[in-house]
């Protein structure tokens, strides 16, 4: 048994080493692997498939190079189409010409964007931006209380309604606040909303009407890249219901797969930009895809 996607690369790959040719025989052996460790790291079947097809064409397509022997190659082409999944170059941020920036987040609820938004205010801090938070998680008990104590402990504000946890309407403390933030000339407006426990229309809904009603510059996608399958799901359902621009994965610390990056990326054609990897509000950073690639095959 192999826990994880990199474990089971490094061993298939290591019997590879050595080997003088690839042959054919040795491609399907490395495909099947592939395949297997892929599905063993939650990837979903569609994305496992046309990976491991991608992996076969170009082992079988490309000349054995003098400078790397075949087993070398082969792990090279995997590492370039995991890049390439994975979405390329790191996506950057898209900041507003005028105005302040915009950038809603969406999510289920525990994916962990209360805590990604007081992180994301901390990263934009450090690049010399002037953030603020607005509080529209309305629904969850303590989530304008949480989302207060986070933007303490990074020093950014928080604009949240005053009378306080489960009461007003967040479209009007949205827009409200973008409003306030261009007043007060901070730069970036990061935009926490509801998350349910699963998807709902009644959330999707409260989303959007958000998103129509502050016209974001990004909407981010929180996921939890702990919950395997599921990840894929939820992705596909905010994408209809609300649509991003692109995917943050938190928990990327706990027992760090690939599968939820490989698969969300793939099937939804959004890039994931963040990474969320800890409990501190200093654990985040830009999502690399090639560090992705290299450490799940390393
Ligand atoms: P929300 O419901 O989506 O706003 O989720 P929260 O921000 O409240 O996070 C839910 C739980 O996940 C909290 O206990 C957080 O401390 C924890 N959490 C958030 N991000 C990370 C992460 O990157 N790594 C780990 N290990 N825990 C995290």
């Amino acid at each position: 048994m192999f826990a994880t996607l990199s474990d089971r690369l490094a061993d298939t790959f290591k019997n590879l080493r050595g080997k003088g040719r690839l042959s054919e025989a040795d491609i399907d052996a490395t495909a099947r692997e592939i395949r297997i460790a892929l599905l063993e790291a939650d990837v979903a079947l569609p994305v496992v498939k046309e990976f491991v097809g991608a992996v076969k064409d170009r082992a079988r397509g490309e000349e054995v190079s003098g400078a790397l022997n075949p087993a070398q190659q082969i792990i090279k082409i995997v590492n370039e189409e995991l890049v390439t999944i994975l979405g390329g170059e790191t996506r950057r941020l898209r900041y507003a010409k005028s105005g302040p920036t915009v950038i809603m987040l969406a999510g289920l609820q525990g994916a962990g964007k209360t805590t990604l938004a007081a992180k994301l205010a901390l990263w934009l801090k450090d690049q010399g931006k002037s953030p603020v938070l607005v509080a529209c998680d309305l629904q969850r008990p303590n989530a304008v209380k949480q989302l207060q104590v986070n933007g303490e402990r990074v020093g950014v504000p928080v604009f949240a309604p005053e009378a306080g946890n489960g009461v007003g309407d967040p479209v009007s403390v949205a827009r409200a606040s973008i409003e306030e933030a261009g007043r007060k000339l901070y730069d970036v407006v990061i935009v926490d909303t509801a998350g349910r426990l699963g998807v709902d229309a009644e959330l999707m809904q409260q989303a959007s009407d958000i998103r129509d009603a502050v016209n974001p510059d990004e909407v981010l996608f929180v996921v939890d890249a702990m919950i395997g399958q599921d990840a894929v799901v939820t992705a596909r359902a905010f994408l209809d219901g609300v649509g991003y621009d692109g995917v943050v994965l938190t928990k990327l610390d706990g027992d760090a797969r690939g599968g939820a990056a490989l698969s969300i990326a793939s099937l939804t054609g959004r890039p994931v930009m963040f990474a969320s990897n800890g409990e501190k509000l200093t654990d985040f950073d830009l999502f690399h895809p090639d560090r992705m690639a290299s450490r799940i095959l390393d």
